[in-house]
């Protein structure tokens, strides 16, 4: 079933959902299209009030929203409450800004009088991912919101209790038919979605090949679109870094999410002369992590999102090994129930071997040795991705130096790759285009319209 709720930790099956039927759908669009007749003309302080009170909503349901969450994707609990808190964070960050990022924007002509007004672009639809269920909800439903866009989302099909309760939580907040949609469509629906003339924009975060496929479809249809996709961030560590220090980053950065992020750090560009002493301690590190039931706070290792995830992920391992990759620890699943990954390091991994070229979807780390700073930016530059980044060092002059010279959308000093409300977040080359969240964000699905005012008696 394509909309079905399992639990990664046991394999229970714990719901299912039918899909829409195309009638249904087409019915939902038109009540998202009436809505936004009304919606756009609300002003921000009246959308502010049901928008605040979506985040306000959230924090006082913290446990209730990320209990979903662990059961249906086995993230660990106390990680899923983060989510919750950072999903508030986001949508309370556009209830209070949207306006200011959004006023219009006085211009200065030789002649005359001129201004740019951002105006709503209409049904927006949204397809998104499993593996932060509500965050990536947030950043793209709370700025369209505010905007004066309403928002129809196919989330992914082994969340669909979190969509539903985002979808909820909308209604709660007092927010009109139509404003909120969740839609559980199959992929040919998603096509026919994106061909309906009611919908005027397109945003997907997923893997490369769904980006491609919903990418071309908004392009046939020549509709603005953003993609947040698949990265392979690099992890640089320079030869004056906190060993102690990076390596704890190293494992959160990884580890995070049991490393199903986008940003996670993937590849661990290390100079050589701490590449011996990084590596042994980062093993010991992932040695150290406790599988068990994500529910519970012991717990250091949750399971992959499906079982499904795990098979590809090994698999993906073993073909990397065959085609000359070191297999320094882990690789296979976990010997216990449930879609366990061991934590694994590759090293080896050679420019001619695909895995050199490929994201790694949870808890594999690829360790590159080089001698120094140039060679780490050129290998980090070696990717077909350009999402994230960092850089570890004590000289933060230099830890700038080098984030300037790596080619993503993202870099960090001292920190692995992470996500704020007031921070841009998005990526190049394969990883896509377009940002979300910050300032930024709220600008992609807007009318940046000219109003220019003449004189009648003013030359042509
Ligand atoms: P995915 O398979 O591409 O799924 C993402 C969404 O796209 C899901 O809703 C999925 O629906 C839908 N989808 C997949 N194929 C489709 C098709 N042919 N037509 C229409 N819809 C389609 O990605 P994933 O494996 O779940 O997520 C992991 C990927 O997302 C990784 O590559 C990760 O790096 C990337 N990601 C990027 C960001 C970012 O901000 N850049 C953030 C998070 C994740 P179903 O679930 O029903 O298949």
């Amino acid at each position: 079933m394509a909309y079905q709720s399992v639990n990664p930790f046991d394999g229970k099956i714990l719901e299912t959902f039918e899909e829409l039927s195309d009638k249904e759908l087409d019915k939902a669009i038109e009540t998202a299209s009436r809505c936004f007749e009304t919606w756009k003309h609300l002003s921000y302080a009246s959308r502010a009030a049901i928008v605040s009170k979506a985040a306000a909503i959230m924090r006082s349901h913290v446990d209730e929203l990320a209990r979903p969450v662990t059961l249906e994707m086995g993230k660990l609990f106390e990680q899923a409450r983060g989510e919750v808190k950072l999903s508030a964070d986001i949508i309370d960050y556009y209830a209070k800004n949207a306006e200011k990022f959004l006023a219009p924007e006085q211009l200065h002509p030789a002649t005359g009088e001129a201004h740019v007004e951002s105006a709503p672009l209409g049904v927006l639809f949204g397809v998104e991912p499993w593996n932060f269920p509500y965050y990536q909800l947030a950043r793209f439903a709370a700025p369209n919101l505010m905007a004066g866009n309403v928002v129809m989302v196919k989330h992914a099909g082994c969340v669909p209790r979190c969509a539903l309760a985002f979808e909820k939580l909308w209604k709660d907040a007092g927010a009109p038919a139509g404003a909120y949609t969740n839609l559980f469509i199959s992929y040919d629906q998603v096509n026919r979605i994106i061909d309906d003339r009611r919908i005027k924009g397109v945003a997907l975060t997923g893997s490369v090949e769904a980006g491609k496929l919903v990418a071309g479809r908004a392009g046939q249809n020549l509709k603005k679109s953003t993609m947040e996709l698949g990265g392979s961030d690099a992890f640089i560590v320079l030869e004056d870094a906190d060993l102690d220090k990076t390596v704890e980053w190293a494992v959160w950065g990884k580890m995070n999410n049991t490393g199903q992020c986008c940003v996670a750090a993937k590849r661990f560009i290390v100079v050589e002369a701490l590449a011996d002493r990084f590596t042994s301690k980062f093993q010991a590190a992932l040695e150290a992590l406790k599988p068990g039931n994500p529910m519970e706070p012991k717990t250091t290792l949750g399971p992959l999102s499906t079982e499904s995830a795990l098979v590809k992920l090994v698999d993906q391992v073993k073909r990397a090994v065959a085609e000359g990759a070191t297999l320094v620890m882990g690789g296979s699943r976990v010997d216990r129930p449930g879609a366990f990954m061991q934590p694994t390091i590759l090293t080896n991994v050679k420019a001619g071997n695909p895995a050199f070229r490929e994201e790694f979807f949870g808890p594999v780390a690829l360790v590159f040795r080089v001698k120094n700073e140039d060679e780490a930016v050129a290998l980090a530059n070696d990717s077909d991705f350009g999402l994230g980044g960092c850089v570890f060092t004590q000289d933060v002059a230099r830890g700038k130096r080098v984030a300037s010279r790596v080619d993503t959308g993202m870099m960090f000093v001292n920190h692995p790759t992470w996500t704020t409300a007031d921070l841009p977040f998005g990526g190049i080359k394969s990883s896509g285009y377009g940002r979300e969240l910050s300032g930024m964000g709220i600008q992609e699905f807007v009318n940046k319209k000219l109003v220019r005012v003449s004189r009648l008696d003013d030359p042509a």
